[in-house]
């Protein structure tokens, strides 16, 4: 999400006149769009800002934007005095205007040159109001809005336009998207109608909202991608329930049974955090047997951090650091496991691979990936980014398909 928030400052500031400066030291703006998801996100952040004021130019703005800039404000600039503004994310609805009130001290007049992959995300609602009580993110990025039917199909065609071929769309639970009625397999339908679009891809799925009709329609939808990130967070009802996260380990299974049923061949991706206020070895173990039966093809892994101002940290976060840095350890273990097996089942198979660049190092190869969500390498002379080619799965490296196209 904060990849698809800087594109769109980005384009914004290119749309004006400006365009990429060749390193921070030439830049005449800096701009550092920061998450405040975890502690660890914040700290790599500010340590950013930090080098950054360091080595910019004395004329040249620094702004910071996004969660840790909405959840801190002014402090970043007493902490780091060279930060000249500080954009918070429940902000980003009027970074035009932000933008254009900023730029017009500065006369930039040369329009600058926008480039765009094949691959690119729209977001199409904004905050959040699940309330799980660990995250920050309702706190920092408000209440849940969903963006209307018509911005988003504008925004698809003008996408199209400049050579994009796959959408990513992109919200804190896609499955709670509704704008008067339309709700989120509706909107897929819409969108699936538009020529020139090869696929489409969505983000994050929360379990409890993640219907049976969204998966029929993903099955009656060709365009759609066979990929669906659903977090589970923890294996343990006693856990989860404290997350708040309104569903029990039996209820994920289900749904992870009922996406199978109708996408045999789908990928499936998931978050996991260990080391929660008061979780067990027992109740770490429950997460070890879920992720051994629901044959992840990727997990996102985290070490529980505390975020000030949810209801969890309230909560004594007793488990000692050690203790949460060996249980996540464990898991990324298993599940790397898992994650080769899959890669290496794959061998032989037929795959629909979408290129979105060359690798850099070399020329004749292409990298992209499946109509899952697997990374490829095809080995090809005539190739370009954009192309969507029948590949056959030669051999795996553990985390990406070599692949060798079909005649
Ligand atoms: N909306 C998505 C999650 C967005 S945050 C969902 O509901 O699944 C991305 C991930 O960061 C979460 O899934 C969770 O695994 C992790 N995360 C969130 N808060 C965290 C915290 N306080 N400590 C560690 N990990 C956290
Ligand atoms: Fe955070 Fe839960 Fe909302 Fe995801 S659904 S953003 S984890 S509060």
């Amino acid at each position: 999400m904060n990849v698809a928030d800087s594109d769109d400052l980005r384009s914004l500031l290119i749309e004006r006149g400006c365009s990429a400066a060749s390193g921070p030291r030439e830049a005449d703006l800096l701009v550092v769009n920061t998450c405040s998801v975890r502690e660890h996100a914040e700290t790599r952040a500010l340590a950013r800002i930090r080098e950054l004021s360091a080595i910019k130019k004395d004329t040249a703005f620094l702004w910071v934007t996004g969660c840790m800039a909405q959840r801190m404000g002014d402090k970043i600039i007493e902490l780091i005095p060279a930060v000249d503004r500080v954009i918070g994310a429940k902000e980003i609805d009027n970074l035009e205007t932000i933008v254009d009130s900023a730029l017009q001290m500065h006369s930039l007049t040369v329009p600058g040159e926008q480039k765009y992959g094949v691959s690119d995300f729209v977001s199409i609602m904004r905050g959040c109001d699940n309330y799980c009580s660990y995250c920050i993110v309702p706190y920092v990025r408000g209440h849940e809005k969903s963006i209307p039917v018509d911005l988003l199909e504008k925004a698809v065609h003008r996408k199209i336009s400049r050579g994009v071929k796959e959408i990513t769309f992109l919200g804190q639970n896609v499955n709670s998207y509704n704008d008067n009625g339309t709700d989120f397999p509706d909107l897929l339908r819409r969108v699936h109608c538009i020529d020139g679009l090869e696929r489409i891809r969505f983000t994050t799925s929360h379990p409890k909202d993640c219907s049976e009709k969204l998966i029929s329609t993903m099955a009656s939808l060709p365009k759609i991608c066979r990929h669906v990130h659903l977090p589970v967070q923890a294996g343990s009802d006693r856990v989860l329930q404290m997350m708040n996260r309104r569903y029990t380990s039996d209820q994920y299974l289900q749904k992870i049974d009922m996406i199978r049923r109708y996408l045999p061949d789908a990928d499936i991706t998931t978050d996991i955090m260990v080391g929660f206020p008061s979780e067990t070895e027992q109740e770490f173990r429950d997460t070890i047997s879920l992720v051994s039966r629901a044959c992840f093809t990727n997990a996102f892994m985290f070490a529980y951090s505390s975020r000030e101002g949810t209801e969890a940290a309230s909560m004594n976060d007793d488990i000692p650091r050690q203790e949460k840095l060996s249980r996540l350890n464990r898991l990324i273990e298993l599940q790397t496991g898992i994650t080769r097996k899959i890669y290496e089942n794959n061998v032989g198979k037929q795959l629909e691979l979408l290129i979105t660049g060359r690798q850099e190092k070399r020329d004749q190869l292409w990298m992209g990936h499946d109509k899952g969500c697997k990374r490829v390498l095809l080995s090809c002379e005539k190739a370009e980014a954009g192309m969507i080619l029948n590949v056959q799965a030669a051999k795996s490296s553990g985390m990406t398909l070599i692949c060798e196209r079909i005649p």
